[in-house]
């Protein structure tokens, strides 16, 4: 497995891998991997010839009084667990590469990036958007794939790849869990003793919701109050929002009556914040 830095190095790599007529496949990350970041890496493997693995805590992403200075880092260790994955080529550039003093531009998917996670975070996906054009432009993938973990990124990313026409194809795969249905996450390390036992009531709450769905409720208010009740029970939970909305245009369900819709939760325990979310499919709904 090949190390790059350089932005130059990477993009005369991509230059020369699409001359010989390769599959690029792409994964961005923030690093310290973790077994959901190497599922990605293997849907990746499977679509692609060359997988390119970015790691880059991008401080675009993060707002004021967020965690950037404290979020998990060690490349080392992130390129060996992705070799393992077979990862062709890591990519960690450096800040100031990415972003030099004088850059001004930015791009923003609107709409979308103001909802949910938008109303907790008003800059983040800002960040986010922008930093995935730029590395889309400096590893020139074919593809390219995000966990379902994050949703809303997901699909503000499809947004963005389809309105500014870039000829990318994006890959949403599954989230990996713990053992007790904590969606994995760098964040993670954060939790300890009580918090991290009290953190998967997050995923229990989704299970009732998807349970009650597929019971044949299609009321999200008698939904959300099943979540709020399982909830409830952890005291330590700080909810910021638990939604039902359309998989496509993000907007608030009151009735399901079409599928898919994502249920949706955001939480904080102490200072550490933790989202998840289910797709209901069609299956579901018409069963
Ligand atoms: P991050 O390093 O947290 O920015 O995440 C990088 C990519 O990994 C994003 O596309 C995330 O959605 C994805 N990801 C994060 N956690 C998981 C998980 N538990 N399972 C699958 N993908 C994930």
């Amino acid at each position: 497995m090949q190390r790059i830095t350089d932005i130059q190095e990477m993009q005369r790599t991509a230059d020369r891998l699409r001359i010989e007529g390769k599959r690029i496949g792409f994964v961005p990350t923030m690093g310290f991997l973790h077994a959901g970041h190497l599922d990605l890496l293997r849907v990746c493997r499977e679509q692609c010839d060359i997988v390119v693995l970015s790691v880059f805590v991008n401080p675009a992403q993060f707002g004021k009084g967020e965690d950037f200075g404290r979020y998990p880092r060690d490349p080392d260790r992130d390129e060996a667990l992705a070799a393992s994955a077979g990862c062709d080529i890591v990519f960690i550039p450096n800040s100031e590469d990415i972003y030099p003093p004088d850059a001004s531009t930015r791009v923003e998917v609107e709409g979308l990036s103001e909802l949910w996670e938008g109303r907790f975070r008003p800059t983040h996906f800002r960040g986010v958007t922008t930093v995935v054009s730029l590395l889309f432009h400096i590893v020139k993938p074919h593809c390219a794939v995000f966990g379902q973990k994050d949703i809303q990124q997901a699909v503000i990313i499809r947004r963005m790849v389809r309105d500014l026409h870039f000829d990318i194809e994006i890959i949403v795969a599954p989230t990996r869990r713990e053992n007790d249905g904590l969606a994995m996450s760098s964040r993670n390390t954060y939790l300890a003793g009580s918090g991290r036992s009290d953190a998967a009531v997050l995923s229990r709450a989704l299970r009732l919701a998807e349970q009650a769905i597929a019971g044949g409720e299609r009321n999200t208010a008698m939904i959300l109050a099943i979540m709020h009740d399982e909830l409830a029970g952890s005291p330590d939970i700080k909810l910021d929002y638990a939604a039902v909305f359309d998989a496509e245009t993000l907007e608030e369900i009151i009735v399901i009556d079409k599928a898919p819709v994502v249920i949706a939760i955001a939480a904080r325990i102490g200072n550490t914040r933790l989202i998840d979310n289910t797709i209901v499919k069609g299956e579901t709904i018409e069963s």
